[in-house]
């Protein structure tokens, strides 16, 4: 059987209970080394064979999953963060079952959620936003035409930019021409959850010298929109006193 685990954002603690199980007692641990933090693979057993998939193909990864079945042995599928977003998961799945391969999936905490919290912000701030579109923009890997950054940004809601460190003067310019004025606040951050997290606070327009001066090119994510500003949201109806809930009666 093969347990997908999501390794969460970095910062080893940061792992499930269940996924912690399940390293202990796999047979085979194969890890996006690129991403995943080697400090969890302390939990590996005795004898546990371990893979690291930044320098495998799929069919690689299949071989060695395959073995490992042959050999009684359950695999853990590491993937950082959680495994659904940009997690080439999907394509894993479909040919276990082809195969007849049982699996299971575990999330994790995505890095867009260590983000928020080495921040302290809230995407989803009533008044201002109460959407977050998660995306990327598109570079080897291409992105539908009518999901490009420009298009998603006359949204202007809560942004979280994968995989586009390495590109910030295309992202600020996709941002700014679809919407967001220049002074909208932004944010870099690098390698959240770990011991050298960097955390950036600039402006849309500003997105790119910060990162040039930060030296940011890869691991981060690029947060933006108004949820990072300072106040100019509306309380929660929740814990407005007023408000009458299914658990608590409003009082005016
Ligand atoms: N499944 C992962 C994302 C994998 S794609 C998740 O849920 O987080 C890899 C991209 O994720 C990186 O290029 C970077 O944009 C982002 N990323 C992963 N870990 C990160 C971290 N600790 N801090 C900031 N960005 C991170």
């Amino acid at each position: 059987m093969v347990h997908f685990v999501g390794a969460g954002p970095g910062a080893p603690d940061l792992l499930t209970l269940r996924g912690a199980a399940l390293l202990e007692r796999a047979g085979c641990i194969i890890y996006a080394g690129s991403l995943v933090n080697p400090a969890l693979l302390a939990r590996a057993k005795d004898g546990c064979v371990l893979y690291n998939s930044a320098e495998m193909t799929l069919e690689e990864v299949l071989a060695a999953i395959q073995k490992a079945e042959t050999a009684g042995a359950d695999t853990v599928r590491l993937h950082t963060g959680d495994p659904c977003v940009y997690g080439a998961v999907k394509e894993q799945m479909d040919a276990l079952d082809a195969l007849g391969i049982p699996w299971d999936d575990t999330p994790g905490v995505s890095s867009f959620c260590g983000a928020a919290a080495a921040l302290g912000a809230e995407y989803t701030l009533p008044g201002v936003s109460q959407s977050v579109i998660i995306t990327r923009l598109a570079g080897r890997t291409p992105v539908p035409e009518r999901e490009r950054l420009a298009a998603l940004a006359a949204h202007r809601a809560s942004m979280v930019i994968f995989l586009s460190a390495g590109m910030l003067d295309r992202v600020e310019a996709e941002l700014l021409a679809g919407g967001y004025p220049p002074e909208t606040p932004a944010a870099l951050v690098y390698k959240a959850t770990w011991p050298e997290e960097k955390l950036v606070r600039c402006t849309v327009g500003t997105l790119a010298a910060s990162g040039e001066a930060a030296g940011i090119r890869s691991t981060a994510l690029v947060l933006a929109g108004d949820f990072l500003g300072e106040g100019g949201y509306e309380r929660s109806k929740l814990y407005d006193p007023a408000f009458t809930t299914g658990y608590r009666e409003g009082r005016a």
